[in-house]
């Protein structure tokens, strides 16, 4: 029962498809209207003579006006879009006006039955068998609207034709309820393929909708990724990946327009300390606190990024010169140097800076950011705290840089790397009191390179701590065979120095030597020591510790000695033979030593002079009180067989100096 209720009922359940039915039906009226009013015109038409005024010409007209008014007000409205509610409530008044028109035409045209001839009569039948056809079609959407039409009309038609009782007409009322009938059954499975396809449709845009909702997600997710694939977490800067990404994509575009493009590597000096002293929560607010500035400096044409650690990069494009260049590098190392409060202190880090400048340099972007970092290590090691342009000059050397590199990560270190040993004379009693160990490399490839060539960049590329411990151990098995008061001096490179962990592995090769560590003096650079003081001071504490001597080699290249004097708990210090060289005819030089051996005497620190050369340098410098000194007028590095001939020879001098002290006393 709810079940036939509910079919002459606009469904509501489905907003969707009370929409689609609405739009669907909306399309039809129009015609509804049409056919019920030229059907009617038609039969009124030919019942005019036979049936009075009111019949055929009053109520026509009026219904007549009545649909062409509804007809045009559906034609009228038809792009009017329609929530559904109004979609609805306007199909439910077209269901509620479907049952007075149908019943209105029915009983109008029943009415006109008694007043014609055989023909009009079945004119008559035609009118209501053709209206009803022609309205179920029109109403195929409004499925209650279709029934109720249905019924109204068919069940007075067939009493009113079996009434009738002439077989023609009972034959067409019998056939007009098959067939309306039939149409219901089309109409109503019409309807449920049309309910069918809505809801599929209905299902697919939801279902396009969520996948369209996914798409958008992931999208947001894959943009998010690339956005911290692309950043550096703590500074927010712009991370090393970005910054090859731009600098690829720059490259390219500034070699097609023919436009500059200029690299900037930059390094943090004594940024290493800050992390020593106070910790890494501290190292990172410098961190975050420089990225926050240079963050600050960046313009359209101009980025900068965290290529890790404490290595940034700068990118310029667009017009700019030279002198553009260094002062933006100028407004970078200003905006650094800068004190940070670190919470516990305030703290200062410098910056260095290498550029270089396409198209004048760099064959490729790889090729400039590598011609930039070589500035910058040009920078760190002769002018720290600056800006460092790539040059011609510079380009020669860093192809030989290149050669030297890759020889010496190809190199076999037992077999390539040797030892030279330097006499060092006490002039006093003119004796041999020790060797200095000096490094050299016969590389297959290059021939011979100075350690002054080699050294540094194996500090450069890492490699020097695996040097150091091969040549320590080579030095230390040497020097065991030499006699109990020769002492030997050993170079250590800045790295050596530089963490805690390198410098124990020092002092377990010496322990694992068996070596009295008292007869080993290790010579460090002021390089060591302006890096990162604390640690270098921590150190030379744990190798004196052993019993080690330390000499600051080099004393006066530096730019900060005596400073360092003071701080570094040092035994010896080694004028550099910068000083000594034609001291005799230099008063300027000769001044500078004299002030060296005072502060030394000051400071109960043995003073070593190298570098002595000819005999007038070494007559002065004893004069000025010097003991100890090495230098080519004594003696080249030699090699191990001359070494052990040197002390040899020191014996015999020895013993025949005894042989002759023990015959004189005789003699007396
Ligand atoms: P250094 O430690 O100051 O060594 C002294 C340098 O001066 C040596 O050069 C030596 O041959 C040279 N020399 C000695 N007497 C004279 C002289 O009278 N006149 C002149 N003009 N030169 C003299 P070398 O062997 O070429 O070493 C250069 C530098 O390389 C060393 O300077 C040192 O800094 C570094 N080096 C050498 N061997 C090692 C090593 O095993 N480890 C480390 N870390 N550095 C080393
Ligand atoms: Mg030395
Ligand atoms: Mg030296």
């Amino acid at each position: 029962m709810r079940k036939l209720t509910d079919f002459l009922k606009v469904p509501n359940d489905n907003p969707a498809l009370t929409l689609a039915q609405f739009e669907a039906f909306s399309k039809q009226v129009p015609l509804l209207y049409f056919i019920l009013l030229t059907n009617m015109m038609a039969l009124a038409w030919t019942h005019r003579a036979v049936a009075p005024f009111w019949l055929v010409g009053f109520i026509p007209g009026l219904l007549g006006v009545v649909f062409i008014v509804r007809a045009f007000g559906w034609i009228r409205n038809r792009d009017v879009k329609l929530s559904p509610e109004q979609a609805y409530a306007k199909l439910r008044s077209t269901n509620r006006l479907a049952a007075p028109i149908a019943f209105g035409c029915t009983a109008w045209s029943m009415a006109l039955m008694p007043y014609g001839d055989a023909y009009q009569q079945a004119h008559v039948a035609f009118f209501m068998a053709i209206t009803v056809i022609g309205v179920i079609f029109c109403l195929m959407h409004l499925r209650s609207a279709a029934l109720m039409v249905t019924v109204l009309v068919n069940v007075p038609f067939i009493f009113m034709m079996l009434a009738n009782g002439q077989p023609t007409f009972v034959a067409t009322g019998v056939n007009v309820v098959l067939v309306t009938m039939a149409m219901i059954a089309v109409l109503l499975t019409h309807y449920r393929d049309f309910r069918r396809m809505v809801l599929a449709s209905q299902a697919l845009e939801a279902q396009q909708a969520a996948l369209t909702a996914q798409n958008r997600e992931m999208q947001r997710l894959s943009d998010e990724n690339l956005r911290l694939a692309n950043m550096d977490s703590l500074t927010l800067l712009p991370n090393r990946r970005s910054f090859f990404d731009v600098l690829h994509r720059a490259f390219d575009r500034a070699t097609d327009t023919g436009s500059r493009l200029s690299v900037g590597v930059l390094d943090l000096d004594g940024f290493k300390p800050v992390n020593d002293l106070y910790g890494h929560a501290a190292g990172d607010r410098v961190l975050v606190e420089i990225g926050r500035r240079l963050m600050e400096l960046t313009e359209p044409d101009f980025s900068i990024y965290r290529l890790g650690g404490d290595e940034f990069a700068v990118i310029h494009q667009g017009p700019h010169d030279e002198d553009d260049l260094r002062r933006l590098g100028e407004g970078i190392c200003q905006a650094i140097a800068v004190g940070i409060d670190v919470g516990t202190a305030m703290v200062n880090v410098t910056a260095s800076v290498g550029f270089a400048v396409h198209p004048e340099i760099g064959t490729s972007a790889q090729d400039l950011y590598e011609r930039a970092d070589y500035a910058l290590y040009n920078a760190k090691r002769n002018n720290r705290g600056g800006i460092v342009m790539f040059n011609t000059a510079q380009a020669l050397s860093l192809t030989r840089y290149r050669q030297v590199e890759e020889a010496l990560l190809a190199a076999d270190l037992e077999r390539e790397l040797s030892l030279v040993f330097q006499p060092i004379f006490d002039v006093s009693d003119d004796s041999l009191v020790g060797f200095e160990a000096l490094a050299r490399w016969t590389s297959p490839v290059l021939g011979r390179v100075s350690p002054a060539e080699f050294i540094p960049i194996a500090e450069h590329n890492g490699r020097i701590s695996l040097i150091t411990r091969h040549l320590l151990k080579t030095a230390l098995s040497e020097a065991a065979t030499w006699p109990g008061d020769c002492f030997l001096s050993f170079n250590l490179s800045p790295h050596d120095l530089a963490t805690p962990e390198s410098v124990l592995r020092i002092i377990a090769v010496v322990e694992a030597s068996g070596f009295d560590p008292k007869r080993i003096n290790f010579e460090i650079t002021e390089t060591a020591v302006t890096r990162d003081c604390a640690q270098a001071t921590k150190s030379i504490d744990l190798l004196r510790l052993m019993g080690s001597g330390i000499s600051l080699d080099d004393f006066g290249t530096g730019y900060s000695s005596l400073n360092h004097v003071h701080k570094l708990p040092l035994s010896k210090i080694k004028i550099d033979g910068s000083f000594v060289s034609q001291i005799d005819s230099r008063p300027a030089s000769y001044k500078i030593v004299k002030s060296v051996l005072a502060l030394c005497e000051d400071m109960g620190l043995e003073a070593i002079v190298e570098g002595v050369e000819t005999e007038a340098e070494l007559q002065v410098l004893k004069d000025m009180g010097v003991e100890v000194v090495q230098g080519f007028h004594f003696s080249k590095p030699v090699d191990v067989d001359e070494a052990r001939k040197l002390l040899q020879d020191r014996l015999d001098a020895l013993a025949e100096s005894r042989k002759v002290k023990i015959s004189g006393s005789g003699v007396a």
